[in-house]
């Protein structure tokens, strides 16, 4: 018998289920520009999780933060780029438990212009009361967190560290809980052949939707855009080892070797870095359903999700569905992109 999610500590964050809603114009504009087969397609809004602007994030700190009050752990502390949605959901989320929160951001995403240096997350991680402090690119991350842990516990305090966009096997539970959400939505319409398209960075998202698809048994088929790194069989590697710790936590099996369905294709120069994609996707999506997406994750992802479709690869679905992860509090950052032209 596999474990239950509610198992595990637990600190209740988000808002949920979050909504499931269809993308009639969308799906429209796209047949209008060529396509065929289109199947249905869907957004699952996970950017309305309800925290601080909300996100993806807020699903994995309900566990990361349940198991840091279980532990008695009084300061979060996590890191991340200056402008990490994982870093302002963490904030609001240490907020919310009473707890106080450093923020160590390093500079390593090198876009240029000055709102990415004081908007977006960042302005929102200070008014949350983070305590933000920002390294450079190369700076000796080991060396960092160690003096750091210091400087907390000689004040007789007691960290508790959220790795790098919450992902580890037990904030990656909030995704495997977010895939038992989802299929059951899919169910009440009757939609048993269907994929799940999102954006893949950290690989929590995606190892805990996988790990969730080993505890159902049955549901949507995962795809991952890699927004992240270059090397795509690397971090494909990296997200099987993830899903099958999570999937280890839940007492389920691991998922077979090479079933992380994972396109390198829509990441463009760098992390951080726009694309004329993500851009086109972005305003497509607003102008046709009234949804924000974001220019680091939900923009490169739809640019992906988009092209997949066009290209026929759900053609045999009955629906595809975009998932949401949040982000746009970082179009702030990026407004240099939209206001050209
Ligand atoms: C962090 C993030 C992702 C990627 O999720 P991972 O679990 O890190 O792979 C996608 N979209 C947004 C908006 C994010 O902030």
């Amino acid at each position: 018998m596999a474990k239950a999610l509610d198992e595990f500590p637990h600190l209740p964050l988000a808002h949920l289920p979050t909504p499931l809603a269809e993308m009639r114009h969308l799906r429209d504009e796209l047949r209008a520009r060529g396509a065929r087969n289109i199947p249905r397609l869907f957004i699952k809004r996970d950017d309305c999780t309800g925290l601080a602007t909300g996100g993806n994030k807020t699903r994995k700190l309900e566990y990361l933060l349940g198991e840091a009050l279980e532990e008695g752990c009084d300061t979060i502390v996590t890191t991340g780029a200056l402008q990490s949605n994982h870093a302002r959901q963490t904030a609001a989320a240490a907020a919310v438990a009473g707890l106080s929160c450093i923020l160590v951001l390093f500079d390593t995403v090198p876009y240029k212009a000055a709102a990415y240096r004081r908007s977006g997350n960042l302005l929102l991680d200070r008014i949350l009361g983070a305590e933000v402090r920002v390294e450079d690119a190369d700076a000796d991350a080991v060396k960092i967190f160690g003096a750091l842990f210091e400087e907390i516990k000689a004040k007789g305090g007691k960290p508790y560290f959220v790795p790098v966009g919450g992902s580890s096997a037990t904030g990656s539970l909030g995704y495997a809980n977010a895939y038992l959400e989802l299929a059951d939505q899919l169910d009440a319409l009757g939609l048993d052949q269907s994929v799940l398209v999102h954006a893949s960075s950290s690989g929590g998202t995606q190892a805990g939707l996988v790990a969730g698809a080993q505890l159902r048994g049955a549901g949507p088929a995962i795809a991952g855009i890699n927004v992240y790194r270059k090397d795509n069989a690397a971090m494909a590697e990296s997200i099987h080892a993830l899903a099958s710790k999570t999937a280890a936590l839940l007492e389920t099996p691991s998922p077979a070797q090479g079933s992380i369905d994972l396109d390198g294709g829509f990441l463009g120069e760098a992390y951080g870095l726009p694309t004329q994609e993500m851009k086109d996707a972005v305003e497509l999506v607003a102008r046709m359903e009234g949804v924000l997406l974001d220019p680091v994750y939900t923009g490169k992802g739809m640019a992906g999700f988009i092209r997949q479709i066009m290209a026929g690869k759900y053609a045999q679905k009955e629906a595809a569905v975009f998932l949401h992860t949040g982000g746009s509090s970082g179009l702030f950052a990026y407004e240099e992109e939209f206001t050209a032209g």
